[in-house]
Parts: structure tokens; sequence; C-alpha cells
């Protein structure tokens, strides 16, 4: 039997940008071309000589536009979409409140149809900021098993790729956690293979995970499973290790074995420079949301503490957006204004949308994903930002903190399909789905306002 491969994908190129090829050490190119064929990328180069080259392909106008690589966010949460506006009808007073008063009830009102709704919205506002790969953080205690299964289907609807994961624990009984150990296990062996969608093991925080659910996951965890979990987010995680289980966030993990170049560390804003170094050791990943940090007044990463203890830091958005160039120009600002420092901010954050693209490309097997050249995933976006001076591979952070990352995106490109073109989604029903959001979210909020309050006896008032 001879194998008949079937006609090629049709070549088709972005014409006429400015060009950007990476987050680290790119090449720029005014009036650039990305010619692409299927999921990968052709070639990068001058726009008159890729089309001589490909005469028949079709054109996807980029001119007077910014071209960047797609960009990754390292912390989502999809599930949290529907709280917009939503009233928790008592003061949030501190960290654990915030937790038991809105998240943990809204996580459990979700159903089947509130989870799907839930990753659409994130799906599409991703897509409009020019997102093409998430790492989110699910959580749904009322339908566990098979909860990843329905956001991963809304993934391959939107054209996206994904890393997802069920955040364990025992916050709702162990028979809850071993069941979002069991769903982060099932996730992960069905998507193995898969070329877009992959699955890791998920936490919510050390504070939350008895010794006995540790042990269980770390027996069952599949070789090369890394773990994405909150660390240290507020001060309430160490203390609460401390009381509970009689060690810090981090020594709780690696007395598992849980800490490794494939570990998410999310936050890390309460950590002091000896467990810093522990993660850097390992090789595994601080994962910054200066944004959600601000806003659940939880204190700030330091940056700076951060880079001297040889730790890479990646970024989030944590469910607060899914905007991740406002994430970028959050933490700029937030490294300023802390440190009322004009001079600050030019290390570690101008690094960290390329540590989520090197990331990202090992949980995927992608090497070259972040990259714009010959055989990488043919995966960006196009900023409506004619840049107003020479764009060069020294100030391209610069172009994007002190304009570009609040220019709307016009095109965004994933795996080849463009997933947006000239500020229109072509795979999500934008307008449908924010219909139906509207209409579900009054139940979803009825059944969280029937759930009430009941703070766990373990978790201490404020103090
Ligand atoms: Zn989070």
């Amino acid at each position: 039997m001879t194998g008949n491969p079937g006609p090629s994908p049709p070549v088709r190129i972005l014409t006429a940008a400015t060009i950007v090829t990476a987050f680290s050490e790119p090449r720029v190119l005014d009036h650039g071309a990305v010619a692409w064929q299927g999921e990968r990328i052709l070639a990068v180069g001058d726009a008159g000589e890729l089309i001589a080259q490909h005469p028949d392909a079709a054109i996807l106008d980029g001119s007077g536009g910014m071209v960047l690589p797609g960009l990754v966010n390292l912390h989502h949460h999809f599930y949290s979409s529907l709280a917009r506006g939503l009233d928790p009808g008592r003061r949030l007073g501190d960290f654990g409140e915030i937790l038991d008063g809105l998240w943990w009830r809204l996580d459990r009102a979700l159903d089947r149809d509130t989870i799907r709704l839930s990753a659409e919205l994130a799906l599409a506002d991703s897509i409009r900021s020019g997102v093409t790969t998430v790492f989110d953080h699910h959580a749904s205690p009322s339908l566990i098993g098979g909860s990843l299964e329905i956001i991963a289907e809304a993934v391959e609807r939107a054209g996206l790729a994904a890393v997802l994961c069920y955040e364990i624990t025992d916050r709702n009984g162990h028979e809850d956690a071993i069941e979002g150990l069991n769903e982060n296990l099932a996730f992960s062996e069905s998507r193995r293979h898969d070329a877009r969608v992959r699955g890791m093991l998920g936490f919510h925080a050390s504070f939350t995970v008895d010794d006995a659910t540790l042990r269980a996951a770390a027996d069952a965890r599949l070789a090369g499973m890394g773990c994405h979990i909150h660390v240290a987010e507020d001060a309430l995680d160490l203390r609460m290790s401390h009381v509970v289980y009689g060690a810090a966030p981090l020594q709780r993990l690696d007395r598992h074995g849980l800490i490794d170049d494939r570990t998410l560390a999310v936050h890390c804003t309460h950590l002091g420079s000896d467990d810093r170094q522990l993660l850097a050791e390992r090789g595994a990943v601080i994962v910054h949301n200066p944004e959600s940090n601000a806003n659940n007044g939880v204190g700030r990463l330091d940056l700076d503490g951060a880079a001297a203890d040889g730790c890479r830091v990646g970024l989030g958005t944590d469910g607060m957006s899914s905007a991740m160039l406002g994430s970028l120009r959050a933490a700029f600002l937030a490294v300023r204004g802390g440190r009322r420092d004009p001079t600050a901010g030019f290390v570690v954050v101008p690094e960290m949308l390329a540590v989520n693209a090197e990331v990202a490309g090992r949980f995927l097997d992608e090497p070259g994903l972040g990259r714009l050249e010959a055989g990488a995933p043919a995966d960006f976006c196009v900023l409506d930002s004619a840049p107003p001076t020479p764009v060069t591979p020294g100030n391209v952070f610069a172009h994007l903190v002190y304009g570009s990352a609040g220019s709307p995106v016009r095109h965004t490109v994933a795996r080849g399909r463009v997933v947006m073109e000239d500020h229109r989604l072509t795979t999500v029903d934008a307008a449908a789905t924010a219909a139906e959001a509207r209409a579900a979210a009054p139940a979803l909020w009825e059944r969280f306002h029937a759930l009430g309050v009941s703070r766990p006896e373990w978790l201490p008032t404020k103090e």
C-alpha cells in the first residue's frame, strides 16, 4: 500500500509589519513577514522576498502592526470568569475570608455548563489579548471527575493550546482530595501525547492539602508530571502549614519529592531567601501575578531577591484577567512604585514572557514555542501598534511597557489558525457566549449565595 499524504495545506503570509521574533534575544524586522503552512512557520523574513517565493499564498495584512510570538499565560483560573461583579454579601477582610467568602463558594456552585462557559469566556479574552497558550488551575468540587475534559474541549474549539490541572485540596474532605488527584491522573494520561492540550498535577496550596494526600499524589504521579501549586501567596499559607502540618510549604512538598524543574510555584510572595534558593536549585519556576497580589492585598514578590537567589520567574494573571501584556506592565510598575525607584524594573520583568514560552515549550514538547522561526509552531499576535520610534532587540521591553502593551490586538494566530482576524474572533461566537453567560450567571450567583459561608474550623480568624 502506498501512502497518500493528501494535499499540503496552503501557505499563508502575514505581511508588512514590525516583527519581534522572541522575548529573549529577538531579531527585529521592519517591513517583515511571517510565512506559515499548516501549524508550522516556514520562514520569517523580508515581505517582498517571501511573497516572491510563495506567489499563491493568502495574505494576512499586518501593516502598521507589531508582531509578537503568541503570549503564554503561566497561571490562570478560567473558573473565575463569572465572578465579575458578584457581591459576596459580606466583607472580605483578609486572605482567608477572600477564599472562604468568595472563591470556595463560587467553585462549589459551578456545574457542567458554567465550567464550560467560564472557560469559553476566558479563552475568548485570551485570544483578544494575543494569548495562544494557557496554564489553567481549575476547581469545581461539585463536579470533579471529567471537569478537565470539559475545559479541554473548549480549548480545542477555541484553537489554543493549554496545560490543565485540577486543584487538589482536603478542604472538602479527603475523598474529594483523592478524586481531584484521580482527575489529574486520568486527564494527564488521556492527553499524554496530545499536541495541544496536556495535563499536570494541581494542588490548591500547602495549607489545604494534608500529608496523606501529598503522599498519595507523590506515589501516583506519572513520570514528568509537573506540579502547579499556590505557594506562600499570603502569610496564612506559611502559618497554617506550620501549625497544622509542622513544616513550611516548600519543605512539605520537598519531603514528597514534588519540587523539580517541572514545578510551577505560584506567587511565592512570602518566601524567604532559603526557600527561593531551594526552588532555584531544583529548577522550579516562580509564577508572578502582580495584579492579583495587589487586588488581594497580600504583598509583593521580591523580584530582586528572587533574581539574587537564582530563581527563574514567569508571569500569570491568576484569573484577574487574560491580558498578559497588561500583567507585564503591572509587574514593571509594581517594582518601581513599591521600591520608589525609577531605575528599577529592567531586570527580571523583561525576561518573564521568555520564561513563560520556555516552560510552555517543555510541557507541550515544542522547543520552538515562543520563537518566530522556521519549524516553530505558528503562534503569534499582531498589535495595532505602529512603533513611533525604532524598535531594536534591546528596546522591545520599553516599547511594550511604554505604549504597545496597551494597544489592541488585531490578529491572533494559534498553531497556524487565524483565531482572530481584524479584531473578529473566528473560533468563538463571542456575542452568543456573552449572552449565554449573562443568562447563566444569576442562577450561579443564587447557588453561591445559598451556600453561605462556613469557615473551616482549622482556618483561623484574622489576627
Ligand atoms: Zn491562582
